[in-house]
């Protein structure tokens, strides 16, 4: 053999797996066709949420007049945006690079396309190299819906997006979901116009309805339009004036057109055949719960095994691959928990079941909301907009899940998340004393609207 392990794809589990496997004494070889780190780093969470920092900053600085504080004009130097974002990105990068570098001689890294090409047999650079073990982490990328004439139009992606050096006079987003919504507002925020596309009745279709609707009332008080039950028929123009077709008849004109409605897996060009590796009908790869494909001694995390597809999960992912190709299987990554959040704002987070999916699901459970503006320091804050939602289970008292709309709700539902991997009673929320004010009084007071838990 020539590598212990070959681990294709530089994202959030495919640096951390190579860079562990070389410090414990193997042989590895990184292929990396793009940007080090992945999407995360280079075209996802770091990029975005730097955006949405700014677009943050400009919106507190406009509405500052709710507080009491003048402020007298707000301006956006959107290339000093850019410019910010692309710093912390390469920050990012050359942090990959030390780590690869601080692995020693046993990593080698290879910046090019890798393919299978047979049995534990990868092809990388014009050399084959055998390995023991061969491990994809090669992620996904933008969908591109089959919409008559989009082809033919200067279409917007996520990386696209944000390789804008002008503001964008009237951004047209295909796509409510998190991506979408994401810069939707950002841009708004920026000073664009924007309009969303949605086919479904909600965005963030995935949530309860009063979640998305919590979203939607606060995009459209900032002058957002958004379209729902509207699916895009046609699409034309050139740069500078694109025009959506709706379904419904009607059209709407933007000045730019960012599509985001979902990712495929960078499955087409990888020779999953040639290697005896499953895909499943969408092209992702199918794994078992310990990462096996059907190819004997590959393995496959993140993005590409079909999602939940998000950062941390690759990232876990790593730790639980890790550690059965050192032969100490532990958790499985079926039954995870995965929590998550739109960083929208106000933040919509979540854990465990929605109500529709223990509904679904026919799981008993016992409801409590609270809106956000039920918060003391919401008042306070003047950040009220939002919604609490718990669902527990009424026989054990563990919470079955939970959803968050509101102010700092990617760090509030941790509180959820950390008592359902201790399998601990929502009770313990009851009993917590506070701190006040807090925004995290509100899961008290959430838990204390159940009767079990009211105050006589
Ligand atoms: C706009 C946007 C915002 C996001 N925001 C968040 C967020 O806030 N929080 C969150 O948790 N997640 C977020 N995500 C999702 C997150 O970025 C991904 O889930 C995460 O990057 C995990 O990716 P991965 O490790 O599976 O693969 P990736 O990070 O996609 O890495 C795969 C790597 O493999 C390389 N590769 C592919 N094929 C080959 C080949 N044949 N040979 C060599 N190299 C190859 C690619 O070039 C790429 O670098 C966001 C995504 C997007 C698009």
């Amino acid at each position: 053999m020539d590598f212990d392990a070959i681990v294709i794809g530089s994202g959030q589990a495919g640096v951390p797996l190579a860079t562990r496997l070389a410090r414990s004494g193997r042989k590895v070889l990184l292929a990396e066709r793009g940007a080090l780190g992945g999407t995360c780093v280079n075209t996802g969470c770091t990029p975005t949420k730097t955006l949405v920092a700014s677009a943050r900053a400009a919106h507190v600085a406009r509405t500052a007049r709710r507080l009491g504080v003048l402020v007298e004009s707000v301006g956006v130097d959107f290339a000093a945006v850019i410019a910010r974002k692309d710093g912390i990105v390469r920050s990012w990068q050359e942090g990959i690079v030390r780590r690869i570098a601080d692995a020693g001689p046993n990593l080698r890294l290879v910046r090019a396309q890798a393919r299978l090409v047979g049995e534990r047999t990868v092809e990388v650079d014009g050399e084959r190299h055998r390995a023991a073990t061969v491990i994809l982490n090669i992620g996904a990328r933008p969908i591109e819906p089959p919409i008559p004439g989009l082809t033919g139009v200067p279409w917007l992606d996520n990386r696209r997006v944000m390789e804008l050096e002008e503001l964008p006079s009237h951004l047209v987003v295909i796509g409510g979901g998190y991506i979408g919504c994401e810069f939707a507002q950002a841009f708004r925020r920026f000073g664009s116009a924007v309009t969303i596309v949605e086919p479904g009745s909600h965005v963030l279709g995935q949530q309860d309805e009063p979640a998305s609707e919590a979203i939607e009332g606060v995009f459209r008080d900032e002058g957002i339009a958004v379209l729902l039950d509207a699916r895009a028929e046609q699409v034309s123009g050139a740069a500078g004036r694109v025009t959506v077709r709706l379904s419904s008849g009607g059209e709407v004109v933007g000045s730019h057109l960012l599509v985001a409605t979902g990712r495929r897996p960078n499955t087409d060009d990888l020779g999953a055949d040639a290697a005896g590796v499953k895909l499943d009908q969408r092209g992702f790869v199918d794994v078992d719960d310990h990462y096996r494909t059907s190819a004997p001694v590959v393995y496959a995390v993140g993005d590409c095994t079909g999602g939940p597809q998000f950062t941390h999960t690759s990232w876990d992912d790593h730790r639980l691959l890790f550690d059965v190709l050192t032969g100490r299987p532990g958790r499985g990554r079926k039954d995870r928990l995965i929590p998550y959040t739109a960083y929208t704002d106000p933040q919509v987070a979540g854990v465990g079941l929605t109500e529709r999916a223990a509904k679904t699901k026919g799981v008993r459970y016992e409801v409590a909301t609270l809106p956000f503006a039920g918060i003391a320091r919401a008042i306070e804050t003047d950040e009220k907009a939002g919604v609490l939602k718990i669902l527990v289970d009424p026989s054990t008292e563990r919470i079955l899940g939970a959803s968050i709309v509101g102010a700092e709700a990617g760090e509030l539902i941790h509180v959820f998340a950390a008592l359902m991997q201790a399998g601990a009673p929502a009770r313990a929320v009851v009993d917590m004393e506070a701190v006040h004010p807090s925004f995290s009084e509100g899961l008290q007071s959430l838990l204390m609207s159940l009767p079990r838990y009211a105050l006589s």
